[in-house]
């Protein structure tokens, strides 16, 4: 039995253009004449992706507090523009870069900063949606907690939760999902209506946990204003190795024996292909690492805790450990005592492909067991569709997490869109095939709309439906940010 949640189909985007002079006026006298800007003179930042090339819009407006951002959505949905949301602008699959320069208006959240509330005994914050995540942890550090969703980039909470966020220590903490309690939000429709979901209860079955929605939905279903989230502890010392298995057959064993040992001590598990090292030493002597003979694959593997380094040895644990894996054959060698360095290779991975020419990213999960087969074929698949293309593939492998980037030599010439369509359609089959994810961390957006749909459509089309219908029932007149959930 189908169950109709909203049978009206969603309107189609008004078929004028908003009369924009008026918008223009109503946004000035809402937020002042200093947070509008307008067409050309839009600041460069608000425009230009982490990715990709730059966007456009008719306006773009911050709002200084949840009153007047309800009130935005309320006066862009009486002129019938579009509002595309923006936090720190660092999401990569461009959900946060407005396209269309006469009709979307492009609401920037980071002015919305007026909760930090913190609840230091149920260790909860409550936070509005414009604070970025390095002020939030440098505010929390001193009563010795964190919001532990931890990555390279610098986001806002709201775009954090709109692109559920995993991170470096996901395998440890969880995404965002897991460590948000509450959610208040803005809606598109009714225009401007604000209301909270969840009460910022650890535990709490007395409603339908619809706010969950929100997080993942890419701005989406509506502006989030302010969540409430969960803290843990900051942990007091850290131990970290940089480690060569033996053979590519080793790293889940070593995985596996690394989690029945320590469990939740681990907090890092990742991978990194050996391209991916040459790239994350972007021009340091490579002599210090494993003297200078890179292995074909590593493993970053970080333990972590809350006791003291007095109570607790974690660096000796981990060499004791390495000592014992080395001689059982499972590992080949490793880097230890250079915790920073080795954090500091892996987070300049991504800089150090780009300067190596064109990255195609595919922001994967797949399931354990099936994680070096994809490796393995992809490598096959590539080789055979396109020799040009090096894999340089790293990621969160304690979680599933695989960045599967490909660098397209610059002195290969472009790129041309087609080729980068058939590059994608030929692994995405192969991780469907696999039981695996498109998108692992990064959100859906325009860049992967066209695979989403590919994909669902092809492994359980019924999900395209009901996600569609949902999308209707919170933005029935499409308004809200530039990622179709249906069919
Ligand atoms: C160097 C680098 C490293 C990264 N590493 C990781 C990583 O390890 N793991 C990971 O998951 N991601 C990673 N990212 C991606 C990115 O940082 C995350 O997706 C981040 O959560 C985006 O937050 P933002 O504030 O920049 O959002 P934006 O890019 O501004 O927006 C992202 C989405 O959120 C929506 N949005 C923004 N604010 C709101 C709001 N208040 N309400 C509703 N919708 C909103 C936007 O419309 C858009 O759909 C990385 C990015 C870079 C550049």
């Amino acid at each position: 039995m189908t169950v109709a949640i909203n049978d009206k189909p969603a309107s189609p985007p008004d078929a004028n253009p908003p009369d924009v002079s008026r918008l223009i006026d109503e946004l000035t006298t809402l937020c002042g004449p200093t947070q509008v800007q307008v067409g050309g003179a839009i600041e460069p930042r608000f425009l230009q992706p982490a990715r990709y090339g730059a966007g456009q819009a008719a306006v773009m407006v911050r709002p200084g507090s949840v009153e007047e951002a309800a009130a935005v959505l309320a006066v862009v949905a009486r002129h019938g523009g579009r509002v595309v949301l923006q936090g720190a602008h660092t999401g990569l699959v461009r959900a946060a870069t407005p396209t269309d320069g006469e009709r979307e208006v492009l609401l920037s959240t980071d002015r919305l900063r007026q909760v930090f509330e913190l609840d230091l005994l149920d260790r909860t914050l409550r936070v509005s949606a414009g604070f970025r995540l390095s002020e939030i942890n440098e505010r929390l550090a001193e009563h010795g907690l964190w919001f532990p969703v931890d990555l390279s980039a610098d986001p806002s909470i709201g775009g954090m939760l709109a692109h559920n966020t995993g991170g470096t220590r996901m395998l440890r903490y969880g995404d965002v999902r897991a460590n948000t309690l509450a959610l208040q939000v803005a809606l598109a429709e009714p225009a401007g209506q604000v209301l909270r979901w969840g009460q910022g209860l650890q535990k709490d079955n007395s409603a339908l946990a619809v706010g969950q929605l929100f997080i993942g939905s890419s701005g989406s279903l509506g502006l989030i204003t302010e969540a409430t989230l969960k803290l843990s502890p900051l942990p007091r010392q850290r131990a970290v190795a940089l480690v060569a298995p033996a053979s590519l057959d080793a790293v889940f064993p070593v995985y596996q024996a690394v989690m029945q040992r320590w469990g939740v001590l681990v907090s890092a598990f990742e991978g990194l292909s050996r391209a991916a090292l040459e790239a994350g030493l972007h021009g340091q002597d490579p002599a210090r690492w494993f003297g200078g003979d890179l292995p074909d694959y590593a493993m970053l593997i970080e333990l972590s805790s809350e006791l003291p380094a007095e109570q607790l040895d974690l660096r000796g644990l981990l060499q004791g450990w390495l000592e014992e894996a080395f001689e059982s054959g499972q590992v080949s060698d490793a880097v230890l005592d250079a915790d920073e360095a080795i954090w500091g290779l892996r987070h300049h991975i991504s800089e150090g492909l780009r300067a190596q020419g064109k990255v195609i990213g595919l922001d994967l999960s797949l399931p354990r067991r099936h994680f070096m087969r994809f490796r393995e074929r992809g490598l096959a698949w590539l080789a055979a569709h396109f020799p040009e293309l090096r894999l340089a593939d790293f990621g969160h492998l304690g979680d599933g997490g695989m960045h599967f980037n490909m660098v397209w030599p610059s002195s290969a010439g472009p790129l041309d869109p087609a080729q980068e369509l058939t590059l994608r359609q030929g692994l995405y089959a192969l991780v469907a095939e696999l039981g695996g994810s498109i998108s692992a961390e990064h959100g859906v957006g325009p860049q992967l709309q066209a695979a989403y749909r590919a994909h669902w459509g092809a492994v359980a089309p019924a999900v395209l439906d009901w996600s569609g219908r949902l999308q209707t029932v919170f933005d029935p007149h499409k308004r809200l940010g530039n990622t179709d959930w249906g069919a």
